[in-house]
C-alpha cells in the first residue's frame, strides 16, 4: 500500500480544519508539513452553509463582555455547559476573531468601517460577527482556503476518505487509513499528530440541515480506536428549516437571525404562538422553540408552521438575508411578502469526542476539534454561533499545544498497526450494498424514535433496529467505498446516540423524554468507549 509521513494530518476541511491546518503550518517549523484532507472539495462542510454568524466577544464591541456571554452560553447549556471552558473560549475570541480578519476573513461592516453585530435567539446582546448578510459560512471558509492555499508547508488532498485510526499495542496513534476516491485505492498516512475535524452527525436523521457529507465519521473513527466519546444524546434540532414537502428532506436553513430581526412563528390558522410556549417568543432557546413548533404541528397535523419574515421590512431582508431570499424566491415564496413554511430538522451534535479545548484526547497523539468533538462548552443545548467560535478557538489553541509537542513522525510500526493494514491490504469480495436505501431507513428509524421527542420504548425499537442493521452489514472494517464507509460510520454513531439516550431518564435541554419529563438535581454528562462495557453517567 502506498504511504506517506506529515508532522500533522488534519481530516476535515471546515472552519475547524482549515484553520488549525493554517495555524499550525504558521506557527511550527514541521520538518514533513501538515497534510488537509477531506472526503468533499476543499470547503464543502456544514460550515461552508452557516449563515447567521460567528459569537465575536472583541474590543471592537465595547458595550460586550466575557461574563455576559458566558451567562448565556451557560443559561442556553441547561446546566451542562462547563463553566471553565466557556470561560477559556470566551477569552480567546477577541485575539482569535482579530487573527481570522488578519489572515483575511471578512466581516460585514458599516459605512463608516466598523464591525455590525447582529443578535441571536438567547443572546442578552448584539454580539454576533456576520459576513455576506448572511453567509458568513462561505465568508469564512473562503477567506481561510485562500490563506490554506497560499502556504506551502500545508499539502491538501480532496476527495480523500479517513475510514480508520492507526491505534499502536500502547494505545496511541500513529497516523490513519485513507480511502482515495480518485485512485479508488487505500493509502496510509504515518503521523504523530492526527486531528479529528471531520463535523457533525446530521445526516443520521431523516430531515436535517446539514449537507450529505455529515456522517460522524469522525466521532465513529474515535469510537473504533477507543477514545472517550461524550454528551451524544444530545442532538439539537434547529426549529426553523425550509419545509416545502415531507419529501425535501435535506432542508435549507432559515436562521435564527431572522427572527433575531423580528421575525414571528404563526401556525396554519395565522395566529402567532410562541407565547403560549415561552416569555423570550421567538428568542426563546433553540431547544424550546423546537418544542414549540413541533407541538404546534402535532395539534393542527401539519408538516410545518411558517415564518413571517415580512415584518422586518423589505429594505433590510434584501440587506441582511440575500441567501435566504434568493433561495426562497427559487422556490417561489418572496419572503418580503409570504410566511415562510418551516420545520425543525436536525442541526448540531452537542456531544462527540471527549477532547480539551487545545484538542487533546483520551488518547495519545489524537486530537479532536470543532462540531465533532465534545469540549463541554455547548452542554445540553448549543447557544446560536458558538459552534463557529469554538471551531477556530479549539483549531488555534490546538497549534499553540502541538508547538510544543514532539512531532517527529513514528519511527517504528508495532505489529498491532501492521494488522490493522494487512485488513486493508487483502481485498474483499461480494456486491455492493444498496446503501441508499439502507441509509433512508436508518435515518427514518432515528427520525421517528431517537428525535425531538423520545420514550425508553422509543430508543428501545430503534436499538434492535439499528442492531439487526449492523448485524446484516458485514464489513465492520474494510469496505468498498466512500458510501460503505459513510453507512458504516452512521450505524456507529446511531447507536452511540440511542445508548446514551436510554442512560438519560431525565428531560435536560435538547434531550427531551416524555417518560422522563424531570430534569434532575445535579446535572452529569455521558461517557462511552468501546473499551467499558455501556454507558457512564459521570
Ligand atoms: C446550515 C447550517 C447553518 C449553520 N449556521 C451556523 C451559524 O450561523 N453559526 C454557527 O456558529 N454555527 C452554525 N452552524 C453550525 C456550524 O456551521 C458547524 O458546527 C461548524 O461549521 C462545524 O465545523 P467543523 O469544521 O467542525 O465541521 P464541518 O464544517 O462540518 O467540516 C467537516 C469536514 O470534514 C470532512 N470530512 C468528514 N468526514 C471525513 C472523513 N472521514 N475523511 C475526510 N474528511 C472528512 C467534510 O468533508 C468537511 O470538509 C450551522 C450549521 C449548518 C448545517
Amino acid at each position: 500500500m502506498k504511504y506517506s509521513e506529515y508532522s500533522v494530518v488534519v481530516i476535515g476541511s471546515g472552519a475547524a480544519g482549515l484553520y488549525a491546518a493554517l495555524k499550525t503550518a504558521q506557527q511550527i517549523k514541521l520538518p514533513e508539513g501538515v497534510l488537509l484532507i477531506s472526503k468533499s472539495s476543499l470547503g464543502i462542510s456544514n460550515s461552508r452553509y452557516a449563515q447567521g454568524g460567528i459569537v465575536g466577544v472583541v474590543h471592537q464591541n465595547p458595550d460586550d463582555n466575557i461574563d455576559l456571554h458566558i451567562k448565556d452560553t451557560l443559561k442556553a447549556g441547561a446546566g451542562l455547559s462547563n463553566y471553565k471552558i466557556t470561560e477559556e473560549i470566551s477569552s480567546a475570541s477577541d485575539a482569535v476573531i482579530n487573527d481570522l480578519i488578519t489572515n483575511g476573513v471578512e466581516f460585514d461592516r458599516d459605512e463608516n468601517g466598523n464591525l455590525t453585530f447582529t443578535l441571536e435567539a438567547a443572546h442578552s446582546m448584539r454580539r454576533i460577527l456576520h459576513s455576506g448578510g448572511d453567509a458568513t459560512g462561505k465568508g469564512i471558509t473562503e477567506g481561510l482556503i485562500r490563506a490554506v492555499k497560499s502556504n506551502s508547508a500545508i499539502h491538501t488532498l480532496e476527495k480523500a476518505m479517513a475510514v480508520e485510526l492507526l491505534i499502536s499495542s500502547d494505545k496511541e496513534c500513529k497516523g490513519v487509513i485513507i480511502y482515495n476516491k480518485q485512485t479508488e485505492e487505500h493509502e496510509i498516512v504515518y503521523s504523530s499528530a492526527v486531528v479529528i475535524a471531520t463535523g457533525g452527525t446530521g445526516q443520521v436523521y431523516k430531515y436535517t440541515t446539514n449537507p450529505s457529507g455529515a456522517t460522524g465519521d469522525g466521532i465513529a473513527l474515535a469510537y473504533e480506536a477507543g477514545a472517550v466519546i461524550e454528551d451524544m444524546e444530545f442532538i439539537q434540532f434547529h426549529p426553523t428549516a425550509l419545509a416545502l414537502s415531507p419529501d425535501s428532506q435535506n432542508r435549507f436553513l432559515i436562521s435564527e437571525a431572522v427572527r433575531g430581526e423580528g421575525a414571528k412563528l404563526i401556525n396554519a390558522k395565522g395566529e402567532q404562538f410562541m407565547s403560549k410556549y415561552n416569555d423570550k417568543l421567538e428568542l426563546a432557546p433553540r431547544d424550546v422553540v423546537t418544542r414549540a413548533i413541533f407541538s404546534e404541528m402535532a395539534e393542527e397535523k401539519s408538516n410545518n408552521v411558517y415564518l413571517d419574515a415580512s415584518l422586518i421590512g423589505e429594505e433590510k431582508i434584501l440587506k441582511r438575508f440575500p441567501t435566504i431570499t434568493k433561495k426562497c424566491m427559487e422556490c417561489g415564496i418572496d419572503i418580503t411578502k409570504s410566511p415562510i413554511p418551516v420545520a425543525p430538522a436536525a442541526h448540531y451534535t452537542m456531544g462527540g469526542i471527549k477532547a480539551k479545548v487545545n484538542g487533546t484526547t483520551s488518547i495519545k497523539g489524537l486530537y479532536a476539534i470543532g462540531e465533532a468533538a465534545c469540549t463541554e462548552l455547548h452542554g445540553a443545548n448549543r447557544l446560536a454561533s458558538n459552534s463557529l467560535l469554538e471551531c477556530v478557538v479549539c483549531a488555534y489553541q490546538l497549534a499553540d499545544y502541538l508547538s510544543f509537542t514532539n512531532l517527529d513522525t513514528p519511527k517504528t510500526i508495532d505489529e498491532g498497526i501492521k494488522k490493522m493494514i494487512d485488513v486493508y491490504s487483502r481485498s474483499i469480495t461480494g456486491e455492493e450494498y444498496d446503501t441508499t436505501s439502507l441509509k433512508s431507513n436508518l435515518k427514518n428509524i432515528m427520525w421517528e424514535n431517537v428525535g425531538i421527542i423520545r420514550t425508553e420504548d422509543s430508543l428501545l425499537k430503534a436499538q434492535k433496529e439499528v442492531e439487526k442493521q449492523q448485524k446484516d452489514f458485514k464489513r465492520r472494517r474494510k469496505c468498498l467505498n466512500q458510501r460503505e464507509y459513510e453507512y458504516r460510520n452512521m450505524l456507529t454513531v446511531a447507536s452511540l446516540i440511542i445508548k446514551s439516550a436510554l442512560e438519560r431518564k431525565e428531560s435536560r435541554g435538547a434531550h427531551c423524554r416524555s417518560d422522563y419529563k424531570q430534569t434532575n438535581e445535579i446535572a452529569k454528562h455521558s461517557e462511552l468507549s468501546r473499551d467499558v462495557q455501556g454507558v457512564t453517567i459521570c
